[in-house]
């Protein structure tokens, strides 16, 4: 008889909890990159356990999400939320933190999948002592980021030795997009394996809604003209610039703008201190009557949210994919984009929405007000943008991907299910 031996994969994402509420500071793409690949690669049959360090007493230790993926909350440091910039220290104890656990539970991983530099650390320490083989996703790379802050942290130069070391010695790394590959290339090392995977979404959850009904759920006019952000609220994400370009938009002079700024921030953290910024420029341009702040979107409302929208614009500094754009673009809505980093590989310029300079004012009013002024044309970029998604960015083809690679990174033991004769 045959038994099926189920392949164990490890996802590691230090500080980006997959099984928490996403929209604020610390919740944002790389939550639902794991999650989502975490429970996808479940449904092709591997047994998914998610890592993520302990961060408040009331959180379960373990949270299971179904017989195959779950995520563990390993306690290394201070049960309580610790910045990123300072999580480095903690490491040593995360490691043997899960070390202690796979040895309790009787599982020894070969092969670990790590999310942003801090796991990426984790993984290379992983290999040091116990061989474990290493694919790693950066998310955001330190060398890009430190070009466009003011504040250079303490720990930005140990993250650049890490974030090299990464590529250099991993048995593979995943790119997001073309653009951040040659980043990788360009600005951190020539060497060590990159294969091009890109993030996705949910193609049946995002699209699930027609406009008209979204604007029913949502009480927004038939007629009215949408524009919509979605994200954390973080200097480096462009909202002013949005902003500012819809307080030049004719429909904001023919009253028929509606701006919708959806995202969570909790008072007193650093996206709280953003959203009162943002929150003072649109008062500051009389702009408070047709500017909404809806908070933090659940993912079952999030759906509604883009489908109701004209155009949903992503305004970002530089963002390494970027999955809001490809959620907007499965719902059929346009997406105007910063011409940066993966944003320049999901959205097709004027085939599924506009890409333009970032921090660049007057050009996002035109664009923007360009899409609003020709609805047929908004209607075409939706379809196509749709489309775009369904081919490319599903979360079941960027699974099968992730299965194929480590399924040629395993031991040939673990690759081959097991023949037991009864
Ligand atoms: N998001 C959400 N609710 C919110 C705001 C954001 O679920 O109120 C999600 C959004 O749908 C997307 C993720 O957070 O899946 C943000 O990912 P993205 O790659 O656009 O940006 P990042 O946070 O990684 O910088």
């Amino acid at each position: 008889m045959k038994a099926t031996t189920k392949k164990h994969i490890a996802l590691i994402s230090v500080h980006g909890d997959p099984a928490i509420e996403i929209g604020r500071e610390e919740a944002g793409g790389q939550n639902v990159y794991v999650r989502q690949v975490g429970e996808a690669l479940a449904q092709l049959g591997w047994q998914v356990d998610m890592f993520s360090r302990k961060v408040s007493a009331d959180q379960e230790t373990i949270v299971q999400h179904n017989s195959n993926c779950r995520t563990i909350r390993l306690t290394a440091g201070p049960v309580e939320f610790v910045p990123r910039d300072q999580g480095f220290k903690h490491l040593p104890e995360f490691v043997n933190q899960l070390i202690k656990f796979q040895k309790e539970a009787g599982i020894k991983y070969d092969l670990v999948h790590t999310n942003y530099w801090l796991s990426g650390w984790v993984g290379m320490e992983l290999k040091k002592r116990q061989g474990t083989k290493q694919v790693h996703t950066y998310h955001s790379l330190g060398v890009i980021k430190y070009n466009t802050i003011e504040n250079i942290p303490l720990v930005a130069s140990q993250r650049l030795i890490v974030e090299k070391e990464v590529l250099e010695t991993a048995e593979r790394i995943v790119a997001t997009s073309p653009q951040e590959q040659e980043h990788m290339r360009s600005l951190v090392s020539q060497k060590g394996k990159i294969d091009i995977i890109p993030c996705g979404t949910d193609v049946q959850q995002f699209g699930s809604v027609e406009k008209q009904a979204a604007r029913v759920i949502l009480g927004i006019a038939p007629e009215a003209k949408v524009v919509l952000y979605v994200g954390r609220f973080d200097p480096r994400k462009g909202i002013e610039t949005l902003v500012r370009a819809m307080g030049e938009s004719k429909f904001y002079e023919s009253k028929q703008l509606q701006l919708i700024i959806g995202g969570g921030c909790t008072p007193g953290n650093i996206d709280g201190q953003e959203c009162d910024r943002i929150a003072g420029i649109v008062n500051e341009l009389g702009m408070s009557e047709c500017t909404s702040f809806p908070g933090c979107l659940s993912r079952e409302i999030l759906p509604a949210y883009y489908a109701a929208a004209d155009v949903c614009v992503v305004p970002s500094h530089y963002e390494p994919f970027g999955l809001v754009a490809i959620e907007a673009m499965a719902c059929g809505t346009p997406v105007v984009a910063s011409d940066v980093g993966g944003l320049q590989f999901t959205v097709v310029n004027e085939e599924t929405g506009l890409l333009v300079p970032p921090q660049n004012v007057p050009a996002f009013n035109h664009a923007i007000d360009k899409i609003l002024s020709h609805p047929a044309w908004q209607q075409e970029l939706g379809e196509a943008a749709k489309s775009r998604v369904i081919n490319k960015f599903s979360w079941n083809g960027v699974a099968s991907q992730l299965d194929e690679l480590y399924t040629q990174l395993l031991p040939q033991s673990v690759r081959q299910p097991a023949l037991v004769s009864k």
